[in-house]
């Protein structure tokens, strides 16, 4: 077994602290990557306060890992010892489902195991990249572009892709007026896509402080929710609204902002479910769907998208001791735009 230095949740009650434990060894088929750096996604937290479901605890969160690759096994072909690699949200599938061999392992019908707060197939709860060093197969193992900045390169595997997947497969680009709902992580990776795939991107927020960084991002305008005349101003204006929002939020309101035969795209993921009026949805034939992360081979295309467009998170790099205090202001939607943990100072 392989020592592993992590922080880890023991309870959903204590804060995240230091804490050592076992990976597997490195099989035929599996990568050993030494951690250089992990984003701080919000599920995160929701996690590792039981949000969304009773979590495996102790639980060591993070799932947008990069660094360098210390081992590899007898069988892999497509990685070698040296290669900057990342791990996003799941480390395993069934592999033969027919959502796997479509390169969605992301609804593999019989589950797909992530990175943290999950049983692995060898029964085995995953820990994720808050830690030193992980031991992946290879299937779920991205390359990563030395052409990047590393750290900034981390949030691509769970914002990045989470992101660019529902705007590629709703085919958003020019011609469309896409609204980002949220600007946060997702949010502003959000308006970066939207923005490269040529559609004309309205970020939609409750930080009225967030407008000139909006702008900054590529946004071509901003409103602010909480002001009656800028939201009316925009009311039956989207093409799809993609929103990204952590916390409970009026769903009606937000529907009225498409447009006739208008989506809006969920990627956020609040504890308590929706509340929808009826009428919000048949007056004007609007559709809701969701979207969760990607599969492998998306992002793949997605990290290569970034490295060929210059594509990355804009961060705050954060030492793994302010962890907590760091949760604390994302909570208020307090952070431009991703935390990054330098593993380094684990
Ligand atoms: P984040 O950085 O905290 O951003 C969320 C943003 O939502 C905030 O910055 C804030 O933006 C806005 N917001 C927060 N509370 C709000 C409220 N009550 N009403 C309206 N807006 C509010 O979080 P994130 O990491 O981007 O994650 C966002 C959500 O996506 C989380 O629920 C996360 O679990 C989920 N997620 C889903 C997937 C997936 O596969 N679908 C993958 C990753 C994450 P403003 O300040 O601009 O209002
Ligand atoms: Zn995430």
């Amino acid at each position: 077994m392989i020592p592993t230095k992590g922080y880890a949740a023991q309870t959903p009650e204590t804060d995240l602290a230091p804490w050592n434990f076992e990976r597997r060894e490195v099989g035929p088929h599996d990568i050993q990557i030494e951690i250089q750096y992990c984003g701080v996604c919000h599920s995160d937290l929701h996690q590792i306060k039981n949000d969304w479901f009773p979590g495996v605890f102790p639980m060591v969160p993070g799932h947008e890992i990069v660094g360098r690759i210390t081992k590899v096994g007898d069988h892999v072909k497509k990685f070698k010892t040296g290669d900057l690699a990342g791990v996003g949200c799941m480390v395993d599938s069934c592999q033969v489902c027919d959502n796997c061999k479509d390169g969605l392992e992301q609804y593999c019908q019989e589950g797909s195991t992530q990175t943290y707060n999950s049983i692995g197939r060898d029964g085995v709860p995953t820990y994720g990249g808050y830690s030193n060093t992980i031991v992946v197969r290879e299937e779920f193992v991205l390359h990563i572009s030395d052409k990047l900045p590393l750290a900034a390169t981390a949030p691509l595997l769970c914002a990045g892709i989470t992101t660019y997947s529902p705007l590629r497969f709703w085919k958003v680009g020019k011609g469309h007026k896409l609204a980002v709902l949220g600007l946060g992580g997702l949010g502003h990776m959000a308006v970066k896509f939207g923005v490269a795939f040529g559609a004309e991107v309205t970020v939609l927020s409750t930080s009225p402080s967030k407008k000139d960084a909006a702008m900054a991002l590529g946004a071509h305008k901003f409103v602010v929710t909480s002001d009656p005349a800028q939201v009316k101003a925009v009311t039956g204006s989207f093409d799809f609204i993609l929103d990204t929002v952590s916390a409970e939020h009026d769903m009606d309101l937000y529907l009225s902002l498409l447009r006739t035969s208008g989506t809006m795209i969920c990627v956020g993921v609040p504890s308590r479910p929706y509340s929808i009026q009826p009428f919000s949805l048949l007056g004007g034939r609007k559709s809701v769907g969701g979207s969760g992360i990607g599969g492998i081979p998306e992002t793949q295309e997605m990290l290569d998208f970034c490295a060929k467009h210059n594509i990355v998170s804009d961060i705050e790099m954060i030492d793994i001791k302010d962890i907590t205090a760091s949760y604390k202001r994302m909570e208020k939607g307090d952070v431009r735009y991703r935390f990054v943990i330098d593993m380094k100072t684990l």
